[in-house]
């Protein structure tokens, strides 16, 4: 007879799907338990983990990235295990993971981005910052992505933090990147850039603009740029005023006194502009001779107050602004996982404080439980994660004594290995990853850089060693090795 779930001879098999801050986040509350036995496998489709920490947080931002360090100790655990460049949905199903995990928990994040469903959107030079800071990053999917930086005016929609990353990485100077872990493609092409005003644009007034207050301040203490925000687009309209009056959130007025500075300043004739632009929504890009954008229609908004929040609303004041090349920087977007169900309007997975939920009954779906992005939609910062990891982890717990885990046929950790080892033979695991990291920052040493990346993975020579090697050339992976 089998013992209970959860005890040594009988431990909750977890499978986590993705390894970036929320899928070791949940990992971390599950392992950390005295009382049940947990055993964590994490899947990635990527050969290396960490998610947007490494894809996504701007190179500049070395501080936050080191978060990993945690994220080294619970891979540490000998309950834990990461099969990397394993792509659940392609590589190894649903159906596979059902019949040898108890649980099953998607951390897989928001992949895409949103549209601004204007006219000219997908016109050459119109791009999203997505694919732009991926690509920066060294992301492999995005390291042949090409970047004409020949513009001299471009405009990047939106006002989070995303599109102050933009902003900000197209603002820098050359030494400064240099001292970074940004892709060395993307460092080549920066480098050469002939960028001389980047133009943001916000909706809505300065008073509800997205970005945080650290990361907006960054944006006034660049060494070859000039920030420049027009009077008339810093004045509040009536009903910011209002709110700003009566709020007793001391971060908001911090906000207008950072952005009130920046629109007092004269420019001191650094090489760069970066000018902030508030009420203002682009209505269309305009095409030019060659068939990308020359520039951008935008209307002038007004502020609305609907349903407790105040909204834009067009005006009819347009203006034409010349622009090179566009990035729109409007907000994340998940994408389905054939199997579940998803909220195409939300783009999310539907769940219960993270047990994933059928949409018409609101019953949960067994053994399936989201975490991160993926589950909350793309707001809040990495610790963020912490706090909704926690949330899932404890569902996930919850459930353990009931009927609603799963029931897997082959619960053996060594079986899902010899499984995934067939299906994907140059699966990566941690060592390998830890081999990797150890010898991008050796690389970066040189060059006084934190590291300098590896960007592309390449099909290795032959499968046949059974040893773990992983051999690296100028700017290409070559894996073959065990898991586990
Ligand atoms: P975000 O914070 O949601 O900002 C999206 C921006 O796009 C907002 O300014 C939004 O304006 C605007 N927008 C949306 N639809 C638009 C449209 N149709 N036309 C014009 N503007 C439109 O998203 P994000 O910048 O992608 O960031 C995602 C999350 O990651 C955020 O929580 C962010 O703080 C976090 N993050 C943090 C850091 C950091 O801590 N350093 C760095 C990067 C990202 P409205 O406000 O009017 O909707």
């Amino acid at each position: 007879m089998t013992s209970e779930l959860g005890t040594a001879d009988h431990p909750l098999r977890v499978a986590i799907i993705g390894s970036g801050p929320a899928g070791f986040y949940t990992a971390d509350h599950l392992l950390k338990q005295s009382d049940i036995h947990v055993q964590v496998d994490m899947f990635d489709r990527l050969p290396t983990p960490f998610g947007l920490v490494r894809f996504g947080v701007a190179p500049d931002h070395q501080k936050i990235k080191n978060v990993t360090r945690v994220f080294d100790r619970i891979a540490q655990k000998e309950t834990f295990r990461f099969f990397g460049d394993v792509e659940v949905g392609n590589d190894i199903s649903l159906t596979d993971l059902s019949e040898h995990f108890h649980q099953i928990c998607f951390a897989t994040g928001a992949e895409t981005d949103r549209r601004m469903g204007i006219p000219g959107e997908d016109l050459a030079r119109s791009r999203t910052a997505t694919e732009f800071v991926a690509w920066f990053n060294g992301h492999p999917d995005y390291r042949d992505y090409e970047f004409d930086l020949s513009a001299e005016r471009v405009a990047v929609v939106g006002v989070g933090n995303v599109a102050v990353d933009v902003a900000r990485i197209l603002c820098r100077t050359p030494d400064e990147l240099a001292e970074t872990d940004i892709a060395d493609h993307a460092l080549d092409v920066l480098s050469q850039s002939k960028v001389r005003e980047v133009v943001m644009l916000g909706r809505r007034g300065p008073l509800q603009a997205a970005f945080t207050n650290p990361e907006v301040r960054e944006l006034g203490e660049l060494v070859g740029a000039d920030i420049h925000i027009p009077p008339e687009d810093m004045r509040l309209d009536s009903l910011s005023e209002a709110e700003l009056e009566n709020t007793d959130d001391d971060t908001l007025r911090k906000k207008i006194t950072i952005l009130e500075d920046f629109a007092q300043r004269s420019p001191e004739g650094k090489e760069r502009l970066l000018t902030l632009r508030f009420l203002v929504s682009p209505t269309e890009l305009i095409t030019g001779d060659d068939g990308g954008v020359r520039a951008m229609r935008i209307v002038r908004n007004e502020l609305t107050s609907a349903g407790g929040k105040l909204r834009p609303r067009a005006t009819e004041h347009t203006e034409e602004l010349p622009v090179d090349l566009v990035f729109r920087s409007v907000g994340y977007r998940g994408l389905p996982m054939e199997g579940l169900p998803f909220n195409e309007s939300w783009g999310v997975i539907p769940n219960e404080i993270g047990r994933v939920t059928e949409p018409e009954t609101g019953q949960p779906v067994r053994g399936m439980y989201v975490s991160g992005w993926i589950k909350r939609g793309p707001t809040g910062v990495i610790g963020t994660n912490k706090k909704d990891g926690t949330e899932t982890a404890g569902a996930m717990l919850e459930d353990t004594g009931s009927s609603s885990v799963l029931d897997p046929a082959h619960p053996d950790p060594s079986t899902l290995d010899a499984l995934v080892r067939e299906r994907q033979p140059h699966v990566v695991n941690y060592a390998d990853w830890s081999r990797l990291d150890e010898l991008e920052q050796s690389r970066g040493e040189a060059g006084g850089r934190p590291r300098v990346k590896f960007t592309s993975r390449v099909a290795p020579v032959s499968t046949s060693s059974r040893s773990r090697s992983t051999s690296v050339t100028n700017t290409t992976w070559r894996y073959s090795g065990r898991c586990g």
